[in-house]
């Protein structure tokens, strides 16, 4: 009987613990807090009958992630939701900039710059799933789809503010700026357009959906398929070192590289665990989850009909705003993230009242209060927003960190993603998931392809533990 530990039951644990289970090995999996889940939870969290994602909340990478394709999801319970409208982004003088499903319909609302957006966002829809192959996964290996890729690659490698420029209107650029936004880091910087290119190629392919019930419904539908598999869940454990886990033919480890590094101690090389200790983590989210009276009075209307909105303004302003959290000063406006899930997923919210989920970007370790600065940014773009708040409560990064240890500092993507972590993530080799300490896989977003609910991470661990285990 071949066994396997898996510590950590976030997106990625449970992604690699069910690839594992299914190839026929015993599976444990041991998480730290009284739920599974990490970064995809829900909870009623101001009133019993309203339900928050106090983590993730909108799932374009979710939806395209070939892991949880093959895992095939939807037969252990997740339905995803699509709201009418993608992602709507205001501006203060002009008309939001729309991303929908629809390659032509968004580029129809982008007047003169729409040829240019079928041209650039629209190849790379078409190629996503050819590209998926070989983006989410190490960058350092022989791509299966060469051509696909040097020409993604041509536009990739761009700074985020350079590839906005091939637009020639303010809306274009900033829905382009906003989402390689998520990426948080400098804009300015090469390979920041890589993130805008492939969530937008993801949106157009597979859209930004929500999950039925809250994210929650991803990680439960992932538990259940490897119950369904054999394998089993503890909860409220907390592994300091592996000594602690029984033991077992491999272990695979969603955790940051520097809780890695402590929990192998002399089973991982000096100069490898000095590598882990110094891993770098990015700027942090500060979350804000309100209950809100009806909806929200967006000025624009297509915000209204939209499951995500970004607030952040122009490019310059988003690029000024990130490159200031970088440096770890708090921006007076930050680039702040909007969901409303319930407009694709009424269950969440039966009544009047509604959930809405926010977070803005702020500096590395942040420890003041941003939760005016959040609301300044909705108040912007719907005046008498203030009015409608019934209730809220704010996360700061140090909390995010104290229910998450993988939330280092507030850090919410698994690490900077400057252009040396998106290749070396988090060393450069073409089987970055081995520890060097044998039988030990590293599965969290430390990994690529980085943050985000999609298991490609987990997906990619399992196979090299698989690989390792067949040797
Ligand atoms: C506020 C917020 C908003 C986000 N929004 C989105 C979004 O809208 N869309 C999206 O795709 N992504 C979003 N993300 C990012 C996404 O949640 C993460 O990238 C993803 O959850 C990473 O998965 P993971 O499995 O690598 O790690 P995690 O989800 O962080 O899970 C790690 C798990 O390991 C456990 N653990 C850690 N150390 C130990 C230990 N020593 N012993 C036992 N257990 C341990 C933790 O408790 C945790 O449950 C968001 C994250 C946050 C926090």
């Amino acid at each position: 009987m071949t066994t396997a530990v898996v510590v950590g039951s976030g997106p990625n644990g449970l992604t690699a613990a069910v690839v594992l289970a299914r190839a026929g090995l015993t599976v444990r999996v041991v998480e730290a807090a009284e739920r599974i889940g990490g970064g995809a939870r829900t909870e009623p969290l101001l009133r019993s009958d309203i339900l928050h994602d106090t983590c993730s909340a909108v799932h374009p990478f979710g939806a395209a992630s070939p892991a949880f394709r093959e895992l095939r999801l939807e037969e252990s319970g997740l339905r995803w939701r699509w709201p009418e409208v993608d992602c709507a982004h205001p501006l203060d003088d002009e008309p939001a900039a729309v991303l929908y499903r629809s390659v032509d319909e968004t580029a129809a609302g982008l007047g003169p710059d729409g040829q240019t957006w079928k041209d650039v966002i629209g190849g790379v829809a078409d190629d996503f799933d050819e590209l998926a192959d070989d983006v989410l996964g190490p960058l350092v290996s022989v791509p299966r789809h060469p051509i696909r890729l040097a020409e993604f690659g041509h536009h990739a490698i761009y700074p985020a503010t350079s590839m906005s420029r091939v637009f020639s209107h303010a809306q274009a650029r900033a829905l382009f700026a906003g989402v390689a936004a998520h990426s948080f880091t400098r804009l300015d910087r090469a390979g920041t357009a890589a993130t805008g290119l492939m969530m937008l190629g993801a949106g157009h392919r597979y859209g930004w959906p929500v999950a039925e019930g809250g994210s929650s419904a991803i990680v439960n539908a992932l538990a259940a398929a490897l119950i369904d598999a054999g394998g089993t869940v503890t909860t409220g454990v907390r592994i300091e070192s592996v000594d602690e886990v029984e033991p077992a033919d491999v272990v695979l480890l969603d955790v940051m590289p520097g809780a890695a590094a402590r929990m192998l101690g002399k089973r991982l090389s000096e100069s490898r665990s000095r590598k882990f200790a110094r891993y770098r983590h990015g700027p942090a989210a500060f979350k804000v989850d309100y209950l809100i009276d009806g909806e929200v009075g967006w000025t624009d209307e297509a915000c209204r009909r939209a499951g995500t909105v970004h607030l952040g303004g122009t490019v310059d302003e988003i690029a000024a705003a990130e490159a200031a959290s970088v440096a770890g000063r708090m921006p007076s406006r930050p680039f702040t993230l909007i969901a409303q899930q319930w407009l694709a997923d009424p269950t969440r919210a039966p009544g009047s009242a509604k959930p809405l989920w926010a977070y803005a970007h702020v500096p590395h370790g942040f420890n003041g209060d941003a939760t005016e600065a959040v609301t300044a940014q909705i108040e912007r773009f719907a005046p008498g927003f203030r009015d409608r708040i019934i209730d809220s409560v704010s996360t700061s990064p140090a909390e995010l960190e104290l229910r998450n240890p993988n939330i280092v500092g507030g850090d919410i993507g698994g690490g900077r993603n400057d252009l040396r972590h998106l290749i070396a993530r988090p060393r450069l080799s073409p089987n970055p998931y081995a520890t060097g300490a044998p039988g030990v896989f590293l599965c969290s977003s430390a990994t690529p392809p980085g943050g985000g609910v999609h298991g490609m991470c987990g997906y990619r661990a399992a196979h090299a533990a698989l690989r390792h285990l067949s040797r």
